[in-house]
């Protein structure tokens, strides 16, 4: 597995595994199965009403919490100084665990500073390793760096075939930013598994549509957690690590840009739907 460095010296394995839509009911035993396939990096979020599940099928494995990476995320409901911490100590205490290894704030609604300022002291405070944000756009994203104490350390955005978002390999290189892709193989939306371009790339290496999606969002430097709920397809996912796609592949997967998100998180709309959606 490779790993990516953080600008703090926090060291994150490229892929991970996602847990978003999978039921608290099936969760403890899918996240399981993906420990039994090699996965050790998960990725949650209090809004996804599965921390519990995923800290009791960490627990259960016997495996040292050292060897997990595990990111959560605080929603919009719990923003504000106070709210954040609260909304950190429980994802803790479902967890199971005395500290976080990414807290990440899931989506740039209501009141950011306050509760970017909660994540400060709680990095300080050692119970999170790391912060960052997600669906920042990169206006929002300088916003908050430059009138910030701790620059976020990640900015976990959708990524995938159909939306790549090129621009941000120089843009958060300037800020030293790591970027997480959601979304990787597009929710498998838009019959991404039966593109022809993506077929024939598959075909030259004998890989999988998915891991030709996935090798190629590697390549790029991004770190990336596909959720499945079938342990063929974890097994399928995880081994990336084996081959390499040659600049020409690479270019031609950049033919795919529609320019069209799942989310548009810079519409009215978007922040109008999340407002809405409390936990
Ligand atoms: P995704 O990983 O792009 O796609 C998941 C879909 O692809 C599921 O329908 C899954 O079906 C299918 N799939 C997985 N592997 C496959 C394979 N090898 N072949 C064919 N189909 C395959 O979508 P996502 O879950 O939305 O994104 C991944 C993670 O990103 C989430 O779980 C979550 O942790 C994170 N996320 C974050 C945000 C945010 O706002 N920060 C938003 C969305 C997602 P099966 O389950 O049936 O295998």
């Amino acid at each position: 597995m490779e790993h990516i460095t953080l600008t703090n010296g926090t060291k994150i394995p490229q892929l991970g595994f996602g847990v978003f839509q999978i039921p608290p009911e099936n969760t403890k035993e899918i996240v399981k199965q993906a420990i039994e396939v090699g996965y050790r990096h998960f990725d949650t979020a209090q809004a996804y009403f599965n921390e519990a599940e995923l800290g009791e099928a960490i627990k259960e494995s016997g495996i040292k919490r050292e060897e997990f990476f595990i990111t959560t995320k605080v929603w919009h409901t719990s923003h504000g100084y106070q709210e954040t911490k609260k909304a950190c100590e429980e994802s803790l205490k479902k967890l199971k665990t005395n500290y976080i290894d990414l807290y990440l704030i899931h989506q740039n609604i209501g009141d950011i500073y306050s509760t970017w300022k909660a994540l400060e002291e709680l990095y300080k405070e050692n119970k999170v390793k790391a912060i960052g944000v997600c669906n920042f756009t990169p206006s929002r994203y300088v916003n908050l760096s430059l009138h910030s104490q701790i620059k976020p350390m990640i900015n976990q955005i959708e990524v995938n075939p159909f939306y790549q978002q090129d621009q941000i390999e120089t843009f958060y290189q300037k800020y030293e930013t790591t970027v997480e892709s959601w979304g990787p193989l597009a929710e498998g939306k838009n019959n991404i598994f039966n593109n022809q371009t993506l077929k024939k790339i598959a075909q030259k290496y004998e890989k999988t549509v998915a891991q030709i999606i996935l090798r190629w969002i590697i390549q790029r430097g991004i770190i990336t957690f596909p959720k499945s709920t079938k342990k063929e397809r974890m097994t399928e996912n995880i081994n990336i690590f084996d081959f390499e796609l040659k600049e020409e592949d690479m270019e031609k997967i950049k033919e795919l840009e529609t320019g069209i998100p799942i989310a548009d998180i810079d519409s009215p709309e978007f922040v109008e739907a999340i407002s809405k959606y409390e936990v």
